[in-house]
Parts: C-alpha cells; sequence; structure tokens
C-alpha cells in the first residue's frame, strides 16, 4: 500500500511529525500532542485536518454496488464522500492511502459470535473482550454481536450487566484496533428442547416476559438480537414484546411445525438462527419451521458456511430460497477460535476441539470459523460473487440489525468501519472508526 501526504509549506514538516509519532492514537491524544512547538497553526484544526483521509482502490463494494478506480474520503470517522477517482473531491492536506488493486469494502459485522482467542464473552471482564476483538479486526471484523448461551440464571445476569456496559462503552471510545460490540445476542434460555444443541436441558425455560426484563435490565437494553424457539411455552407473547423493544427476534433451536413458526413470524420473528442447524429438518409433508423460513419474504436466515456445519449444497438452497439479499454469514465462533487443538469453554460447556471441529457429547458446539473464511467458502462453495458474499457479512447483518445506513455501508454519513480485500478475497487491512493503524 502506498501511503503519502498531499501537504504544501509549512504543514509538510508538521505532518510528516505527526505520521511518525500519533497517528495510531485516539482523537483526544492527537489533539493534545500534536506538533508541539508549531505556534502558528491552531491546534484542533490540525487535529481535525489530520483526521481527513482518502482511500483508494481499483474497486470499491458499496456492497449493494460496485465501483471501479474509487476513491473514499473519511472525515473524523465518518464517510463524507464516495465514487471514482474523478468524483471524489480532495481536500488540501489530506493523508493519501492508496490500496492498488485492492477492494474497498464495508467492514464486517458477526452477529453470532460467543468468542475467540481462548476468551467466551461471558466472562464478563474487558480483559477477555479485548483479547477477543483485536483479533476480530485481523479478520476484517469491526463490529459485532457479543452471544451468550443457556447459563445458570444469575451467571447469565452478570454476564449481560458487563456485555451491556461494554457496548455502552465501545459506542463512546474507538482506538481502532478492537472491533466494537453492538448489543447482545440472547442465545437461550428461551429454546426447544428437542433441538437444544449443547444447550444444557435443565437450564431452559419456557418464554417469560418477567425473564426477558430481568435480562433486559442487566444488559442496560443493550439487547440486538433474541434466539427463540416460537413453538415454546409463552413464545408468542414474548416474541410481540421483544420485537416491539426494536430487538431482532430470530427463530431458532426449535422443533417448531409450520403453524407455530407462522405464528410466531406473525408475532414479529423476522430472523432465523444458523438455519438447517438445530432446528426440525425439512419434510415434503411438514414441512416445519424451514418451510416458513424459506419460503417467507419477511424472513432473513442466517448460516454458518465453515463446511463442516451445513453440506455446501445446502448453503446454496438457502441462497437460492432466500436470495442474496436475505443470507447472512455467521461465525458461532467459540473460545476455541484461533487457538491450538483442546478442550474450551462455551459458556459453562464443555467443548472439544480437533480439526476444526467442535463437539460437546458427540455434538457440534459453535466453531472456530472466522467471518473472512465464511466470506471465501461461500465464494467457493457456492456461485456467488465476492461482491455478493462480502454483502451477506457487511450490508445484510447491519439491515438485520436496523443500522444499514450507518454500519455495513460504504456510502455518504456512514461509519468509516473499513475493511480491505486484496482481489482474491484476503483481508489486507480493517480500519475501524476511521482510525487506520
Ligand atoms: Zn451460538
Amino acid at each position: 500500500m502506498a501511503e503519502l501526504w498531499m501537504a504544501s509549506g509549512g504543514w509538510a514538516t508538521c505532518r510528516k511529525d505527526v505520521h511518525s509519532s500519533c497517528l495510531t492514537k485516539t482523537y483526544t491524544h492527537i489533539e493534545s500532542t500534536l506538533c508541539r512547538g508549531d505556534r502558528t497553526t491552531p491546534q484542533v484544526a490540525l487535529a481535525r485536518a489530520e483526521l481527513t483521509t482518502i482511500l483508494l482502490a481499483r474497486r470499491l463494494f458499496t456492497p449493494i454496488h460496485a465501483i471501479e478506480d474509487a476513491a473514499l474520503l473519511v472525515e473524523d470517522g465518518v464517510i463524507t464522500s464516495v465514487g471514482t477517482r474523478a468524483e471524489v473531491r480532495t481536500p488540501p492536506n489530506v493523508r493519501v492511502l492508496d490500496f492498488g488493486d485492492s477492494i474497498l469494502a464495508p467492514g464486517l459485522i458477526d452477529i453470532h459470535i460467543h468468542g475467540g482467542a481462548g476468551h467466551d464473552v461471558m466472562e464478563g471482564f474487558d480483559e477477555s473482550l479485548a483479547a477477543i476483538e483485536r483479533p476480530m479486526t485481523m479478520h476484517g471484523v469491526t463490529s459485532y454481536c457479543p452471544t451468550t448461551v443457556t447459563a445458570r440464571i444469575d451467571d447469565t445476569l452478570r454476564s449481560l450487566d458487563a456485555l451491556g456496559a461494554a457496548v455502552k462503552r465501545a459506542a463512546g471510545q474507538n482506538d481502532g484496533t478492537r472491533a466494537r460490540p453492538l448489543g447482545v445476542h440472547l442465545e437461550g434460555p428461551f429454546l426447544s428442547h428437542a433441538k437444544r444443541g449443547v444447550h444444557p436441558p435443565a437450564l431452559l425455560q419456557p418464554a417469560s416476559r418477567e425473564l426477558f426484563d430481568r435480562m433486559w435490565n442487566a444488559a442496560n437494553g443493550c439487547v440486538s438480537v433474541l434466539t427463540i424457539a416460537p413453538e415454546i411455552e409463552g413464545a408468542v407473547d414474548l416474541i410481540a414484546e421483544a420485537a416491539a423493544r426494536g430487538v431482532c427476534v430470530s427463530l431458532g433451536h426449535s422443533d417448531s411445525d409450520l403453524a407455530q413458526a407462522q405464528a410466531g413470524i406473525s408475532a414479529g420473528a423476522r430472523h432465523a438462527t444458523h438455519t438447517f442447524n438445530a432446528m426440525r429438518a425439512l419434510d415434503h409433508r411438514n414441512p416445519g419451521i424451514l418451510g416458513a423460513v424459506l419460503t417467507d419474504k419477511k424472513v432473513t436466515a442466517d448460516i454458518i458456511v465453515d463446511g463442516i456445519h451445513v453440506d455446501p449444497t445446502v448453503v446454496d438452497v438457502l441462497i437460492r430460497t432466500k436470495g442474496v439479499e436475505g443470507v447472512v454469514l455467521i461465525t458461532d465462533a467459540i473460545s476455541a477460535t484461533g487457538m491450538p487443538d483442546g478442550t474450551y469453554l462455551l459458556g459453562d460447556i464443555e467443548v472439544q476441539v480437533h480439526d476444526g471441529r467442535c463437539e460437546s457429547n458427540g455434538r457440534l458446539a459453535g466453531s472456530v470459523l472466522t467471518l473472512d473464511r465464511a466470506i471465501q467458502n461461500t465464494a467457493k462453495f457456492v456461485q456467488v460473487s465476492l461482491q455478493n458474499a462480502i454483502r451477506m457479512a457487511t450490508f445484510n447483518p447491519a439491515r438485520v440489525l436496523g443500522i444499514e445506513k450507518q454500519k455495513g455501508t460504504l456510502s455518504v454519513g456512514a461509519d468509516a468501519d473499513i475493511t480491505v480485500f486484496s482481489p482474491s478475497g484476503d483481508v489486507v487491512r480493517t480500519i475501524v472508526g476511521g482510525i487506520v493503524n
């Protein structure tokens, strides 16, 4: 990547100093340390200019549209111009990052991830989240939904308290090195016994507004996704309540028949969790939940494309039925991600990891998939372009969360969360909130 400065006169010297000393620091740091000794330049004005960057690349995926010979202007962490090089004006004193034949895309968003680097999001410590969030950026992920598993209620509430605080904190600070949590994904305890996967059966609960309220309050309202089986007692009522609060209600871990799934969708469910996994199978006379998920246009569906959870042909089935606009790639990654084979924890559940396969008592227990790999697998397994595979991990999950104007898109006014891919789909660089490290 070529990096150069478009600067002139007295600015040039000053900017070089900045380049070598404090580019990677936070805004506050830049404002307080920039250009010491330069008496003629107002510090704040310089700091603001310093944050103006233009990114150039052979292609850009918005991801709905592709732009050739692209330019993207970032000011104060926000995208302020996108287009071809000829279209985007280059202000004076701007930093230019030329990524050559690479591709600019929105930062990836993982709405279902339990952990990584030996840590689980339920541990409840900022150090644990930091350990998980740093390697996520190496895989192109700029934001995510920390995902819980069914655990003892007190433990769950404690975890939610920490995760809610982490979401609030991340909204206000960013050093560009960590993927940022957007809101919690509650996977459990409102799941079907028949399709519980590895969730502990004794800890599953009937759907309860009262319990949901306690979880909501513990997380300080920072709940983005609720996975629920629509057939369990109280589910329809809770689906309506959660949807009314703006939560994306997702059908999953479910043995429901067609009518029960349709009732859940009518109540407000609009997504499906790791489609095909922990879900009643499709039968031609008894289509069940999959009959509803695959045919209802209001419902989007996510899937784990690691080559283990679902056969590649079934990935094709999902994309053909839902269209590229209706599919979301997730990892369902656990603490073992990025670690050697061995025994790890998913919540409180012991998981054995061998050759990329995570199992607990013979059942699949999450994955060690990364989202960049999920994109590559999708483009490889199915006749889907890299652009559309990237869409399934950027714009589509943002739309599920209702934040597609702010994230998952390279458009004016959106956050400067940017992932740079090589032409073959490898992550070259990840930029969180406009901070280039
Ligand atoms: Zn999961």
